[in-house]
């Protein structure tokens, strides 16, 4: 199978206007203008920025979740983990990464190990693509810089499969540098918060919101002097020393998570509701504006799951494509829900099929696709005429790292065969 990985509501509602961007407005104003009136706007922005930043360190030292990459301060651990996090929900992350962490506990030993094993250990988060970079960039590490994580921007920034964003988080979260985030959560905060009414996809929109991002993270920096408390988490001695970069822009993902959720966010419990313009102006469902969603689309796979005497034909995704490497039932896509199946299964086979039972059917979407898999069990009459593949027992084919989709197809054979 190919398996892939509002509007604006009219002023003069009622509610009280906030021209939108203006903070951000003021903050250029400020950074810009020598002027008194620019001066005068200048501290104005500051102590804003100031009274934001502590607000956001304190909630998050009384709020943040306990999560086992937040114990350490080890790059790699919080390597893996802000890989992992990429398009993917953090309980979902959490016993991946235990895993990952218990069998490849160094960088060595995740640039050493067999193609097979990430992709196993990967199973089920998909993009997979970041596997392999990831082991690509241990690869780097290992060769280049000795074994040990670069510590400088450009030299994270440099490595296989690691954008801005992850190279901000991991030199803020792990070596406290003063550098910004920027991530959907981050997005959507900063944009309520300081009221940016464009599409934070546009250039000029997106650059705002990265010195944003910097000033926040400098000014936590500028702060952390300051006396505070800490997480419940912070209990490793690395963690208590002052690390207010790292904990500012964990602030930030946090709150995005927890609180300035996409939908119906807790505004009445937010700590930073004083400061935001969204609030004031009745206008957080309105931001951040993502202009138009794409339409989705329907596509529709077969999956022949084909038995010869306890043993199921099964194919490796070539390299070079979505999902390359792992494992799945011969499929195809095919223009409606329900194919003649006999008709695709003689052209794709080259022979009749003596018997074709339905066994299950898996939804999934990815980006903007809504993928229905429909899975058939399938014997020969005659042997196959494909030969692609190798003929694998259940027990066999548990130990292979799987599509998502075609895990659960594996799941309901082996059910089957148990049963
Ligand atoms: S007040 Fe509401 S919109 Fe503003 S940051 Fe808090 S949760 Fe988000």
């Amino acid at each position: 199978m190919n398996s892939f990985g509002h509007g604006r509501k009219p002023f003069g509602n009622g509610k009280r206007f906030i021209f939108p961007g203006a903070d951000f407005f003021i903050s250029f104003l400020g950074i810009s203008c020598i002027s008194p009136f620019g001066k005068f706007l200048n501290s104005k922005i500051k102590t804003k920025n100031s009274k934001l930043v502590a607000a956001l360190l304190d909630w998050f030292a009384a709020n943040a979740r306990d999560l086992p990459w937040r114990r350490t301060r080890d790059p790699y651990a919080i390597w893996v983990s802000e890989i992992m996090l990429q398009q993917t929900q953090v309980k979902t992350v959490i016993p991946f990464w235990n895993r990952w962490m218990k069998e490849l506990p160094t960088i060595e030993a995740a640039a050493q190990a067999p193609s097979e094993k990430i992709h196993k250990l990967w199973e089920g988060l998909g993009y997979y693509t970041r596997v392999r970079n990831l082991q690509k960039a241990a690869q780097v590490i290992v060769e280049k810089h000795g074994g040990q994580f670069p510590e400088n921007f450009d030299g994270i920034l440099a490595l296989p499969g690691i954008g801005r964003y992850t190279a901000g988080a991991i030199g803020s979260i792990a070596f406290n540098q003063p550098l910004p985030i920027l991530d959907g959560n981050v997005i959507r905060v900063l944009t309520r918060i300081f009221g940016i009414a464009e599409n934070p996809k546009d250039k000029p929109t997106n650059h705002r919101l990265w010195q944003l991002a910097t000033e926040l993270v400098f000014r936590a920096k500028a702060q952390s002097s300051q006396s505070r408390k800490l997480p419940a988490f912070a209990v490793s001695a690395p963690l208590r020393e002052k690390v207010s970069c790292s904990f500012l822009n964990q602030s930030l993902m946090e709150l995005g998570a927890l609180v300035c959720t996409p939908r119906s966010p807790q505004c009445l419990v937010c700590p930073v509701k004083k400061l935001c313009v969204a609030f004031k102006a009745g206008r957080v469902d309105d931001w951040p504006n993502l202009g138009k969603r794409e339409a989705a689309t329907a596509r529709h796979f077969i999956a022949f799951v084909i038995e010869q005497d306890g043993k199921f034909l099964v194919q490796q995704r070539p390299a070079g494509v979505v999902n390359a490497q792992l494992w799945e039932f011969p499929n195809e896509e095919c223009a409606a829900a329900r194919p003649a199946l006999e008709a695709m299964f003689r052209r794709r086979f080259k022979t009749g099929a003596a018997k074709i039972q339905p066994l299950c059917t898996v939804k999934h979407s990815i980006t903007r696709y809504r993928i229905t898999l429909a899975a058939f069990v399938v014997r020969f009459k005659k042997d196959s005429a494909e030969r692609k593949g190798i003929w694998k027992t259940p027990a066999q084919m548990q130990a292979l790292a799987f599509t998502s989709a075609h895990r659960k197809v594996l799941n309901a054979v082996t059910a089957g065969a148990a049963g």
